[in-house]
């Protein structure tokens, strides 16, 4: 198989193994074989932070991670909930887009696309307007900040707010503090545990569900609670997105679990950086306050995105480009996925020549 390297903030490249486990048996979603399956996998992803399942549920939805996010932003609000969003990229003001379609009452903490959360600012806010759940995006996908999930989950602790967290691009390679504010945290199978799409994923906390409501069939977290909990489903899973969450969760834990994946890629994103900075490309954000998982670069002067873009594309890498108005004028580099550093040293290698073209 000759694919492109995707350094896209996933779907990511696949090891053989898990692209292997996507081929596994036919199999019919009411068999034992099946909730087999997806207790182990449930069982794995509260592994991957040593949750207790007495505490807490790893809740599996077939869909892209905004199933996930929605499922928790739609269900867990219960009655006369209010919510504030904090919005500092596109990931965040999607947050409060699902409330405005579930008709929640809610509120935002606007600030600038890859702007810092000011905890004093966050602090205000929340005294302002009195919400019931804080709901945040861990790492902005948008801009690349990390934003800091252990300050907010304290400020929310202080304020007796409950915190919703959007992890999709964190979960499995960045630090999470299951702190007592965090209520439930979304994420998905095709990001940082290098599983396939189609699988998506809510840790919630037990208790919290008993207060939760359905503003959505297909959606209502609770009920998929239920129905996983007693080795039931309610609808058609993606199962081979479940064959390669399996698998990509056991490859997770043997290659040392999230700290280990979050130093992998930290490596590769440190050699991109360097690369780029000696060439004079700027970063988007100041120097420490990026994911190890994605960051962002200005384009250099005289160098359109779909020239960088086509150009690594012929060399048989996929970057990706930013949204809305960093469109034209950054590009993002994601170290996701089966990668090797010789991968990144091409990378650069390959940029230069574009530049130089
Ligand atoms: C990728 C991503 C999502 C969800 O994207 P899908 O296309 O629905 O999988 C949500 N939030 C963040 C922060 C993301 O990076």
């Amino acid at each position: 198989m000759s694919g492109e390297l995707l350094l896209n903030p996933g779907p990511v490249t696949l090891t053989p193994r898990v692209r292997n486990a996507l081929a596994g048996p036919d199999l019919c979603h009411r068999e034992a074989e099946f909730f087999d399956l997806q207790d182990d996998i449930r069982a794995r992803l509260l592994a991957v932070h040593d949750l207790a399942p007495d505490d807490w549920a790893a809740v599996v939805i077939s869909g892209s991670g905004t199933a996930a996010v929605e499922s928790m932003m739609a269900s867990l609000p219960g009655e006369g909930a209010r919510v504030l969003v904090i919005e500092n990229g596109v990931y965040g003001e999607r947050m409060t887009r699902m409330a405005e379609v579930h008709d929640i009452d809610h509120d935002t903490l606007r600030l600038d696309w890859g702007e810092a959360i000011d905890m004093a600012a966050l602090s205000a806010r929340i005294d302002a307007v009195v919400p019931t759940h804080v709901a945040v995006v861990h790492h902005e996908t948008t801009t690349g900040r990390l934003n800091d999930l252990a300050d907010i989950a304290h400020c929310c602790e202080r304020h007796g707010v409950a915190l919703l967290v959007d992890a999709v691009s964190s979960f499995g390679a960045e630090a999470i503090e299951f702190a007592p504010a965090v209520t439930a945290v979304a994420a998905t199978a095709n990001k940082c545990l290098h599983g396939a799409p189609g699988a998506a994923f809510v840790i919630v906390r037990r208790r919290a569900l008993a207060r939760a409501v359905p503003r959505a069939l297909y959606l209502d977290l609770a009920g998929y609670c239920a129905k996983q909990d007693a080795r039931g489903t309610p609808f058609t899973p993606g199962i081979p997105a479940f064959y390669a969450l399996a698998e990509a969760l056991q490859e997770h834990a043997e290659a040392g679990g999230w700290s280990a994946r979050r130093d992998r890629y930290r490596q590769l994103a440190d050699q991109v950086e360097a690369g780029l900075v000696e060439r004079g490309i700027e970063r988007l954000l100041p120097p420490g306050v990026s994911s190890a998982v994605l960051r962002a670069y200005r384009l250099p002067p005289g160098v359109s995105y779909d020239r960088l873009h086509d150009g690594l594309k012929t060399a048989g890498y996929v970057i990706y480009a930013g949204q809305g108005t960093l469109a034209d004028e950054i590009f993002r580099i994601s170290t996701m996925g089966a990668l090797e550093p010789s991968d990144m040293t091409r990378l650069i290698e390959t940029i230069d020549e574009i530049i130089a073209r």
